[in-house]
């Protein structure tokens, strides 16, 4: 369920900081003489903020080969799409959508699928698509300038699909949308092997980053002017220096938020099996350390955890929390849960909303149960019917939905610091993150505020986000 964390970055107002310009254009980045005005690229993403940043370092990738990006696919000669396997029907729907290029196509256009769905369906998709000239998997990214080379060239099938590397996906310039908030990947692919999931088979195995090169990418990024940083992995707390340094993920939280200039450092997503101590004393050592863990659960189930190999049961989840509630500072925590696993009792459900009851989530991703290609749980008889799904996922939400309500109203009084993201559209009205990543929408007289750190008294609350007034 949506749960008011976090922001589309489309509704963010850019402010037209020197910063982001010179990084989405890589002005002073050094683009050679030789390969401007290469031609126009748009880039169309679907799915998490991996894919996101993902898209982010490609568009740097091709703004330094000398593409300009445009808005429309229309006006492009490359279209680029980024595609995400979590949704149901992934594969079909991105086959639409390339039926839709095709309409667009006049022969001069390239069209080129990335990411998830290009990894699962390999070279199929030339089959099925033959107006598709590139497919590359999010695996094969670093090899992305030479398969480029190869399109341009007039190639016709170009493909990079190999999910088998220890190399990680580095570019010279990152076109970032949002001016205050840098995505920084830190850990790529993932080992964990749950049964439901797609990401070791299409981003392949967990290799972390230099920790000197984050260091250095960070502190060019504060640079420019961003003042956030949110350290991405699919399990980023997996994180493990492969250079002599050997800085644990708790030593590069705190290194990151003493950089000048940057005032919260944010990351996700954690596996609970490796969020151990260290990283909360890290949080309580620095607050610029922001207040927010996203802890996916996916069942309250012990049965049903080991049947997802999630690697952990559920007391030893609740450690975890225990851990995280042990903070110096009220911690917000949210999750992501499952309904309707293959084998799922109600007795199992119930253990999953009485989860909710004692952890008392601040926000919860639910989803409902559905295989996925070459996964192991595809092959598991699907004993709970569509209908009991959509049942067990409307209790769910019902109860998080009451569970929230009582916490936002119990912060009633309270004072937060709010980063202002935009302007509502409402007279004196603005928005904006608290460092635990709570939705701020606030009134001040003030009439500039983008950007700005800003102190608000919280008086009211919606059902997902936080009422207030600028404390001037
Ligand atoms: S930890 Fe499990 S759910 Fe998360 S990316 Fe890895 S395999 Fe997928």
């Amino acid at each position: 369920m949506g749960n008011g964390f976090d922001i589309r970055l489309e509704t963010l107002v850019n402010p037209g900081a020197p910063a982001l310009d010179a990084v989405a254009t890589g002005r002073g980045a050094g683009i050679p003489a030789d390969v401007a005005g290469r031609g126009t690229f748009f880039l169309e993403t679907f799915g998490c903020q991996m894919n996101e940043h993902d898209s982010e370092k490609v568009a740097g990738l091709l703004v330094a080969r000398g593409y300009q990006q445009v808005e429309t696919a229309e006006a492009a000669s490359l279209i680029l799409y980024n595609t995400c396997s979590i949704r149901e029907k992934a594969a079909q729907k991105v086959f639409s959508r390339l039926g839709e290029y095709r309409g667009l196509n006049t022969g001069e256009k390239k069209i080129a699928v990335l990411g998830c769905v290009a990894q699962q369906e390999g070279e199929d998709i030339f089959t099925r698509a033959p107006w598709v000239s590139l497919v590359c998997g999010s695996a094969s990214y670093r090899k992305l300038p030479q398969l480029l080379a190869q399109v341009e060239a007039g190639e016709q099938r170009v493909a990079g699909l190999d999910n088998d590397t220890d190399e990680t996906f580095e570019t010279e310039i990152t076109r970032r949308d949002n001016p205050w908030r840098a995505y920084i990947t830190i850990i790529e692919g993932c080992d964990k092997a749950c049964a439901y999931c797609v990401v070791p088979f299409t981003r392949g195995p967990e290799r972390s980053r230099d920790s000197a090169r984050i260091l250095q990418e960070l502190k060019q990024l504060a640079d420019f002017g961003y003042s956030e940083v949110q350290f991405l992995g699919q399990t980023v707390n997996s994180y493990l220096d492969p250079s002599p340094s050997k800085m644990k993920f708790s030593e590069l939280l705190i290194e990151a938020a003493a950089v000048p200039g940057i005032r919260r450092v944010r990351f996700t997503t954690s596996h609970p099996r490796d969020f151990s101590p260290d990283i909360i004393a890290a949080m309580d050592a620095d607050p610029a350390i922001c207040n927010h863990v996203h802890l996916p659960v996916q069942s309250g189930s012990t049965r049903v955890l080991r049947e997802m190999q999630r690697t952990y049961s559920r007391a030893e989840y609740l450690e975890k929390i225990a851990l995280i509630r042990s903070a110096k500072r009220r911690t917000a925590i949210t999750t992501d849960v499952i309904v309707g696993f293959p084998g799922e009792t109600t007795a199992d459900f119930d253990e999953t909303l009485s989860l909710l009851d004692e952890v008392t989530y601040d926000g919860v991703f639910s989803f409902k149960y559905s295989p996925r290609p070459n996964t192991p749980a595809s092959s598991l008889a699907d004993a709970v019917s569509e209908e009991e799904k959509s049942r067990r996922l409307a209790l769910l939400q019902e109860k998080q939905r009451a569970i929230q309500s009582g916490t936002l109203q119990s912060l009633l009084g309270e004072r937060f610091e709010v980063h202002v993201d935009g302007k509502s559209k409402k007279e004196n009205a603005w928005y904006g993150h608290s460092s635990c990543n709570r939705v701020v929408s606030f009134t001040s007289v003030n009439p500039q505020l983008l950007g700005e750190y800003v102190q608000v008294s919280i008086s009211g609350c919606t059902a997902n986000s936080l009422l207030g007034e600028h404390i001037l």
